[in-house]
């Protein structure tokens, strides 16, 4: 028999949640629902300086309102950095991450006297300043209390992926609009020596999210297209720590009148203003295109 499917949303509290955080959450509510699967919540605050409190009770407070229902209780990453340094340990071990002390403007300063090629976000790739740092060197710095953030050593986990499915490239099934799954060829070379743990906190979004969707045992990752192209690291890393392969969707993302993606930074109307001036969660279904039979189903018997 295959294991019941998990679906999960795992906003960041470091904003209020728009209207593209609610198409985001109901389609994988919905799709959980439709294949007879779990649902759960999980909380992305590691960026500690910028997530509060309050903005993690209006997360529960706007999908409540939206009809959305989740297993309790909720992750919140915050409370799990011990299992992330697990898991850099061992790709550590495994001599798949180095340590990079270099600051921001030292590396933007390289990138500017010598170009690099950008990664799939837009951002130069990084030049590998402290890629061949001696052991002496990086003992120095270690003992000076200097901060680092650990790097995936590209080239060596390529290696390690090819050693283990036999391709420097990874696959995986994307579920389109239409509902079919097309296997997807991407390169995670495209991102470069990626940050792996931060210098302020024990992890970094990518070891986060591939972490805890392994050890949650989610089957289908839900998502916006946004990050269709960190899908490829995703999947090096879940090859690399003997994780299980979700199948994703990337769903498609709202955009203002002028094409931009709505972003809770630029203030685009959140949820709770929609709510307070009276909004009903079926009309804000229909105008996001979703069919209300699932809210009305959640709605008639609440769970
Ligand atoms: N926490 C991420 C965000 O709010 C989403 C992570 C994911 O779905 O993989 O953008």
């Amino acid at each position: 028999m295959s294991p019941r499917p998990v679906l999960r949303f795992a906003p960041s509290p470091n904003g209020e949640l728009h209207l593209g955080h609610a198409l985001s959450a109901l389609i994988g509510f919905d799709m959980a629902r439709r294949l007879g699967g779990r649902f759960l919540v999980r909380i992305e605050d590691i960026d500690t300086t910028r997530c509060r409190e309050e903005y993690v009770t209006g997360i529960f407070e706007d999908l409540t309102w939206l009809g959305v229902t989740w297993e309790e209780p909720v992750l919140r990453q915050s409370e799990h950095f011990t299992t992330y340094s697990a898991a850099s340990d061992w790709l550590l071990k495994l001599g798949l991450l180095y340590p990079c002390f270099a600051t921001r403007s030292e590396i933007s300063e390289a990138t500017e006297t010598a170009p690099t090629a950008l990664d799939p976000d837009g951002t130069p790739l990084y030049p590998g300043l402290h890629k061949q740092l001696p052991k002496e060197e990086i003992a120095t710095r270690l003992a000076r209390n200097e901060p680092f953030a650990l790097r995936l050593h590209m080239d060596r986990a390529l290696d390690a992926l090819e050693g283990i499915t036999g391709s420097r490239l990874v696959t995986f099934a994307e579920l389109g609009e239409d509902g079919i799954a097309r296997r997807v060829e991407m390169n995670p070379a495209d991102w470069g020596d990626a940050v792996i743990v931060r210098k302020d906190v024990p992890a970094s979004y990518h070891l986060a999210v591939t972490v805890d969707d392994g050890r949650q045992g989610v089957t289908h990752v839900t998502r916006g297209r946004d990050l269709y192209a960190a899908t490829s690291l995703h999947r090096l890393l879940q090859v690399v720590l003997g994780l299980p392969e979700p199948v994703y969707h990337h769903h498609r993302l709202l955009t203002d009148e002028a094409g931009r993606k709505l972003a809770k930074s630029e203030g685009d109307t959140s949820l709770r203003e929609l709510r307070e001036t009276g909004v009903d969660a079926l009309r804000l279904r229909r105008r996001l295109g979703l069919s209300s039979d699932a809210a009305e189903a959640s709605v008639q018997n609440p769970s």
